[in-house]
């Protein structure tokens, strides 16, 4: 049994997997972790949710386990059947092409990357440190949303600012969501029953967070997010790409300091920014559909900005033999799916329109004589992290 767990500051999401036959177990979710706490946690006997103090992510582990092996609502008799916790770690810096065991030095190396993600590092090492101490003795992996992308070149990669400032800093694009790409691209080349090492594939992750990764030959040689998961497209609350011009700008007209620029461009931009209604595609939707100006504009520019990067990453590979859309929105959206597609059908896309309908598979929703195929590929992160757990410890 491989144990799956994915920190963040307040919260905690987990998935215990049974390896033998990729199946999940039990999965669930720890919230308000810090503040008073809550545990909803999911098995095949049903839902169970629970209020339960939490005032760190020691405490919220502890509660995990005892659900784990619960006489109720537990899946596993004892915890010792737990042979491995793989991590998602969100920022690998320079030092991580592939997951890794954790030791003693792995995290003084993780703690360095902290400076690179403030936001994500910090609780993810959180959580690594909570189930040393839960569970003494049981190897953890980290896995890492940068590792697929640091194949880019360096053409890629540079920011054309002063190299000694790269070198310094290691300010540069590191790209994220890196398990996602790299699943639903492998899965990609599997569906459409090609060699993955020889397709030209664009993978278009849209959640919460939003990024496109341009996958050439199996590897990752572009991606929209950059030194932090701010750059690139729009996305729910976040900006993505603006002139940096801008900061200064804002900082000097609205008196801000550059902290709580950085907050303003994170956590209230983006289409909820844009709209002024919700950050959730479901509502956007909704209101653009009673008439809401604002709510319609903002997915058109998160529509533009999706398609301009798949014209840009076509350009970069010079052609393209897939696109794959994945994740809450890219999985389930299909008019945004539509708007997308619309601006592509000069070098080939031609979506077919029922298929294109249809939710919940792996599917390609393109017609037959399409030049380039376009797929929608549900993610399973938790899936790659457990086997990559596997294989670091094999
Ligand atoms: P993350 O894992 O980054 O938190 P998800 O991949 O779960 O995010 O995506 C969440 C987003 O998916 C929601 O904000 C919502 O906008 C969108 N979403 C989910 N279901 C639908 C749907 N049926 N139609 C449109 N958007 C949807």
């Amino acid at each position: 049994m491989i144990l799956v767990i994915n920190c963040g500051s307040s919260s905690l999401k987990y998935q215990l997997l049974n390896m033998s036959n990729e199946s999940v177990l039990a999965k669930g979710l720890c919230e308000r972790i810090g503040i008073d706490g809550r545990l909803v946690h999911e098995t095949d006997k049903g839902k169970h949710i629970a209020d339960a103090a939490m005032p760190d992510h020691k405490a919220a582990i502890a509660i995990v386990l005892e659900s784990l092996v619960h006489p109720e609502h537990g899946v596993i008799s004892a915890i010792d059947e737990i042979s491995a916790v793989g991590h998602r770690v969100v920022h690998g810096g320079e030092a991580f092409t592939k997951s890794a065991l954790i030791t003693d030095e792995i995290e003084a190396v993780l703690e360095a990357c902290s400076d690179l993600a403030p936001l994500h590092n910090p609780p993810n090492l959180t959580g690594i440190r909570a189930c040393k101490e839960n569970m003494p003795g049981v190897p953890q992996v980290g896995v890492f949303d940068t590792a697929f992308h640091q194949t880019m070149p360096a053409k890629a990669y540079l920011y054309a600012i002063d190299y000694a400032l790269y070198e310094k800093h290691k300010i540069r694009k590191y790209g994220f969501h890196g398990t996602s790409h790299m699943y639903v691209s492998e899965q990609a080349a599997k569906l459409m029953n090609k060699p993955y090492d020889q397709l030209k594939i664009i993978t278009c992750h849209l959640g919460n967070g939003a990024s496109v990764t341009a996958v050439s030959h199996g590897q990752s040689i572009d991606t929209s997010m950059g030194l932090t998961p701010l750059e690139g497209l729009a996305m729910g609350t976040r900006s993505g790409d603006l002139d940096p011009a801008v900061v200064p700008f804002l900082m000097d007209k609205e008196g801000l300091t550059g902290q709580q620029v950085s907050d303003l461009l994170n956590k209230q931009s983006g289409v909820f920014g844009l709209s002024g209604v919700s950050s959730d595609f479901r509502d956007l939707e909704a209101a653009s559909n009673e008439g809401n100006e604002r709510a319609k504009t903002a997915l058109q520019v998160y529509a533009y900005r999706v398609a301009g990067y798949i014209g840009r990453y076509t350009a970069c590979m010079n052609g393209v033999d897939a696109i794959v859309f994945t994740a809450g929105i890219g999985e389930n959206d299909s008019k945004l799916r539509e708007a997308i597609c619309s601006y592509l059908t000069w070098f080939g896309v031609s979506l077919d329109l029922e298929k294109n309908a249809k939710r919940g598979q792996a599917l390609d929703i393109s017609t037959d004589d399409a030049k380039v195929r376009v797929l929608v590929i549900p993610t399973n992160e938790e899936l790659v992290i457990a086997r990559d757990t596997i294989k670091v410890l094999a």
